[in-house]
Formats: structure tokens, C-alpha cells, sequence
């Protein structure tokens, strides 16, 4: 069925691939962000088609969409490290008050709402895998709590608004996923590793790189909440890849794909960094027939050509007969 789709956070990393699948899909977007950390060029190639629609406006001021709305997903937050520890604040309004106007425009207009929240409200986990029964081990006062606890309270709200209110709302829990558009600036290992590689600089491995994470590529998690939206359950909804892989043997995969002479430089990991994570996916299996299809290194080479094609596009003047054309998202190989 055709439906008309608001995507909150729509110009960011994984908002502006959502937007490119719901188009394709042939669904008519709304993406809503206000370029806080996305950025105009990763939805350049959707502005000008009939059934996408570009707002600039900050979701922690009451929101509004005029005509029919079918569904919203509300990815509008900061979600990187590097990213939230900059922005504490509009880290804690995106999540909440946020939340409240995504939920409520959901309300006004009988859309469905789907939270992107995430594995980080499992905070250091004493549970693994993590399975969505766990309550999560978060410190509520640490540097990353900024983001951690204005996901717990987001998922209480959207919880809320479901009891209170009947609200037709799904939590879904990402996990750590990667791929094209990623800022070389974004501060995430997988982006940190690749243009450091590219650079020839040392990869910046936090502590001794024993600690793991569960990396999805970015189509896989997009299916996800493609299917989420087009679901009944209200979650919590585990997304992510369950082959984990420690942060080591993520830079060594790194150095191998892209072939570069550079080495590893051990950095302090940094304070309350979870140790372990890795996502129990039974629920995503059983609730929306999902599981993850791209592989770490397949995800990898894909992202990596996006970025060397992006770098190349940078360094060739607008105008000139040989610039490639917008990188749209790396292939496959
Ligand atoms: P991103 O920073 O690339 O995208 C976030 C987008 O939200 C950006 O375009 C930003 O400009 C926009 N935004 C931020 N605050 C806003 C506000 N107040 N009003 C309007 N727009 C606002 O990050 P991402 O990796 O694409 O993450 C998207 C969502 O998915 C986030 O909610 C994040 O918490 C969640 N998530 C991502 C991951 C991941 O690994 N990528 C993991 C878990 C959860
Ligand atoms: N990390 C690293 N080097 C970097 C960036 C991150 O070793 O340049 C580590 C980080 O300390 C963490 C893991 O890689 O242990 C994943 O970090 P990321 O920021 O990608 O995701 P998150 O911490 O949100 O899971």
C-alpha cells in the first residue's frame, strides 16, 4: 500500500538511506531535520522527486505536517560519541521532547510511530547477548548519558503514550551499523578506521581493542525498520547484526581491505565505553521475519569504495569532465 511516510532525522546517516528505500518503495516522505549532524548532500538526489519533501525544522519545538501522515519514525538525535558529548543538550531535547512531538503529530493523524532507539540502553551490559527482557546497566550521570538515558526516556514515553493514549507505537533497539554517508568526521570506529587507513595515519584503537560490538550494514538495518513500520508490534524490537567482533579485529580487517601501510596506535578508551554488545535478534526474527544478510567484510568494501569515490569527487573541481557522479551508496561486491 502507498502511504505517506515523515521521516524525523531524514537527512542524517541511516534517515536519509530510510528515505531513499520508503521512495523506492514508492512511498511519499516528508524527512524533518534540522542538519544538526546530517547534512544536506546525503538527500541532494531526492529533492527534486514528486513524492519526497525536504523540512528544515528542529523536532524539540511542537511539529507539524499538514495533510494525511501514515507513519513517522523518529531517528532525529545526535548518535555519535564524538557527536552527543558536543551536543549534551539538544542530545536530551531530541529525546524527549522530541519524542513527545513525534509522538503526538502520530496521535493527531492515527500514524503508526517507530522510535529508533538503541543498544546503548543497555549501557555496559552484565547480560550477553542482550535480549530485549534485560534492563540494562547505565550510568545515569556519566558522559554518555546525555544520549543513553534520553533513550530510556524516549522509549517510556513512546510506552506511555501507547497505554495512556492507544497509540500505535514500535520501540526498535539499533545497533551498531555502518556504511556510505558516514562523515569522515563522525567519530564511530568504522569511519574513524577507514579514513585513517586511507590517509596512511595510524588507526586509533581505544584501549586494547578487546572490547566488541556487533556491526550491521546499513541496508540490513533499513529493512528493518522498513518492516517495523509496516508491522503491529509495539517492541522493544532488537536490529543489528549478531556476529560480533572485537574492536582489534575490526581495524586489522580495515587495514586488510584497504591495503594501506598503516599501523595501529592504542589510544585511553574512553570512560563507561561498554565492554561487550551483541544483540539477542530472536524477537526481530519471529516479529518480522528479519535477519541481517551482508556480511562484516562485504559491508566493509562497500563502504570503503563509497569513501575513496566520495574523496575522489572532493578533489576534482565541480564542472570538470572527469569528476564522478554523486556517490548514491557504495555497491555491493
Ligand atoms: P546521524 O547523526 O547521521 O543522524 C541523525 C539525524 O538527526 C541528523 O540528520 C541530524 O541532523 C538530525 N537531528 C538531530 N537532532 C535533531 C533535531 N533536534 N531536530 C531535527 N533533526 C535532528 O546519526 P545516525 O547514525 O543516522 O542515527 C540515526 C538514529 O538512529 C538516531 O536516533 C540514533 O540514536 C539511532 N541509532 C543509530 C545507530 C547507528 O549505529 N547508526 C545505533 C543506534 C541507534
Ligand atoms: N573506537 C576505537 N577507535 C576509534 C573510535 C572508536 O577504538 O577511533 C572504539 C570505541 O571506544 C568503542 C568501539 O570502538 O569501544 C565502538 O565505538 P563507536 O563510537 O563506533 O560506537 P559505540 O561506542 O557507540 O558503540
Amino acid at each position: 500500500m502507498r502511504t505517506r511516510i515523515v521521516v524525523l532525522g531524514g537527512a542524517g546517516f541511516l534517515g536519509s538511506h530510510l528515505c531513499d528505500r520508503l521512495v523506492g518503495d514508492r512511498h511519499e516522505v516528508v524527512c524533518v531535520d534540522n542538519l544538526s549532524t546530517g547534512s544536506p548532500t546525503n538527500i541532494e538526489h531526492l529533492l527534486g522527486a514528486a513524492d519526497f519533501t525536504f523540512v528544515e525544522a528542529d523536532v524539540a519545538l511542537p511539529l507539524e505536517i499538514a495533510g494525511r501522515v501514515d507513519a513517522v519514525l523518529h531517528l532525529a538525535s545526535p548518535a555519535s560519541p564524538a557527536d552527543y558529548l558536543r551536543l549534551p543538550l539538544e542530545t536530551l531535547r531530541a529525546g524527549s521532547l522530541g519524542t513527545f512531538h513525534g509522538l503526538e503529530l502520530a496521535l493527531r493523524k492515527d500514524a503508526r510511530f517507530v522510535l529508533a532507539s538503541t543498544s546503548e540502553v543497555y549501557g555496559d551490559p552484565t547480560e550477553h547477548p542482550q535480549p530485549e527482557s534485560y534492563w540494562g546497566n547505565v550510568n545515569p550521570v556519566g558522559p554518555r548519558s546525555c544520549y543513553d538515558e534520553a533513550k530510556r526516556f524516549a522509549e517510556a514515553a513512546t510506552t506511555a503514550y501507547r497505554g495512556a493514549l492507544g497509540g500505535n507505537t514500535c520501540i526498535v533497539r539499533i545497533f551498531n551499523t555502518y556504511g556510505p554517508r558516514m562523515r569522515p568526521g563522525d567519530g564511530r570506529a568504522i569511519p574513524n578506521f577507514i579514513h585513517q587507513a586511507l590517509r596512511g595515519e595510524p588507526l586509533t584503537v581505544a584501549g586494547d581493542g578487546r572490547q566488541t560490538r556487533s556491526f550491521c550494514y546499513v541496508d540490513d538495518l533499513v529493512d528493518g525498520l522498513v518492516r517495523a513500520v509496516h508491522g503491529t508490534t509495539a517492541g522493544p524490537v532488537n536490529l543489528g547484526n549478531p556476529v560480533e567482533t572485537t574492536i582489534i579485529e575490526l581495524a586489522e580487517l580495515v587495514r586488510r581491505i584497504t591495503g594501506t601501510a598503516s599501523g595501529i596506535a592504542f589510544v585511553p578508551r574512553p570512560q563507561d565505553d561498554p565492554y561487550v554488545r551483541r544483540p539477542d535478534i530472536s524477537r526481530a526474527r519471529a516479529e518480522f521475519g528479519w535477519q541481517p544478510g551482508v556480511d562484516l567484510e562485504a559491508g566493509l568494501a562497500a563502504t570503503v569504495a563509497w569513501v575513496e569515490q566520495s574523496l575522489a569527487r572532493a578533489a576534482v573541481p565541480a564542472g570538470a569532465p572527469d569528476r564522478p557522479t554523486t556517490p548514491r551508496g557504495g555497491e555491493l561486491r
